[in-house]
């Protein structure tokens, strides 16, 4: 896709997305200190933003400071976390990352770098492990440092993988987002997306019919298509036209596969979905079905 056609694209995205799930002006956290970004960016990979909001006020009710958290035993941060998965993981991430600020600075305050131009405190910040993570580095950027930055995670980019906006990694990914999205509207953007990925376009068999994105979603056309298909050639498949193509159950990167695949070659046969001809042997009882030999049956259309 051409920039400016992807830049289009993901401006429609937007619109549909605005329409959908109307933002709500106190979703997001607003800026935040570098330290609270950091804390803030762990808690919220892979996580709905109110999660992660809700991570971070309990981490600034429940300890004195940020102190009383790097020393605090982990079951006690990981407390903080609650609802949130992986909760032994980010516990341990944040805490790692108390305790090389103090080892560092001997205290918890990295916000002299927010004055410092962008590329000088990002350099300064990759000392730190926590910035090992494309996703903390950009939440950190946007919300505490003013830069340009989307923050993707494997949830965001799953939505947009399906929708076509495809790279082969993260960082180039979000590159090729920032490059399209304007500042003003990159963390709103974002915001949208992944209400989209955490309401219908979820793991496994995404709900394409409840999502606004259906009509411009290659996926959604492909796993219609397949449907289709598989209503016209398996005889006994009721037209269960929104299940979603055959592979999407196993793993959420086949069918991203499997859906590019598809969308590229549109006069493709579809992606078979399940056969439906192996069956148990019929019992004695079981409704009259024309007699299918099952060997035979699965080539010929
Ligand atoms: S139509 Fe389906 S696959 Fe496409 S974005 Fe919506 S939920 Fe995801």
């Amino acid at each position: 896709m051409a920039t400016q056609s992807k830049s289009q694209f993901l401006n429609d995205i937007h619109s549909h997305l605005k329409r959908r799930y109307k933002p709500k002006p106190d979703r997001a956290p607003g800026r935040l200190s570098i330290l609270e970004a950091v804390v803030y960016g762990v808690c919220h990979e892979d996580v709905t933003r109110e999660q992660a909001n809700q991570a971070l006020s309990r981490f600034k009710d429940s300890f004195f400071d940020w102190n009383d958290v790097r020393v605090s035993h982990i079951d006690e941060v990981r407390e903080a976390l609650a609802d949130i998965p992986d909760p032994e993981a980010r516990a341990q991430r944040i805490r790692r990352f108390l305790r090389q600020l103090f080892e560092k600075t001997y205290g918890f305050n990295l916000d002299a770098l927010a004055k410092k131009p962008l590329k000088e405190a990002l350099k300064a910040l990759q000392a730190y492990e926590a910035f090992h993570s494309d996703f903390v580095t950009a939440t950190v950027t946007q919300l505490a440092l003013g830069g340009h930055a989307i923050p993707v995670d494997s949830s965001t980019r799953r939505a947009l993988d399906r929708l076509g906006v495809a790279e082969p990694d993260i960082p180039t990914l979000r590159a090729v987002l920032e490059r399209a999205v304007p500042k003003n509207r990159g963390q709103e953007f974002i915001e949208l997306v992944e209400e989209l990925a955490h309401d219908t376009c979820v793991p496994g068999t995404p709900d394409c019919p409840r999502c606004e994105l259906r009509k411009l979603c290659p996926y959604a056309h492909s796993a219609k298509e397949a449907a289709k298909a598989g209503g016209r050639s398996g005889a006994t498949k009721p037209a269960e036209a929104p299940a979603a193509p055959a592979a999407p159950e196993k793993d959420d990167k086949k069918p991203r596969d499997a859906a590019k695949e598809h969308a590229k070659k549109p006069g493709a046969s579809a992606p078979a979905p399940p056969p439906p001809a192996k069956k148990p042997p019929p019992r004695a009882s079981a409704p009259p079905e024309p007699p299918k030999p099952p060997p035979t049956k699965r080539g010929g259309k």
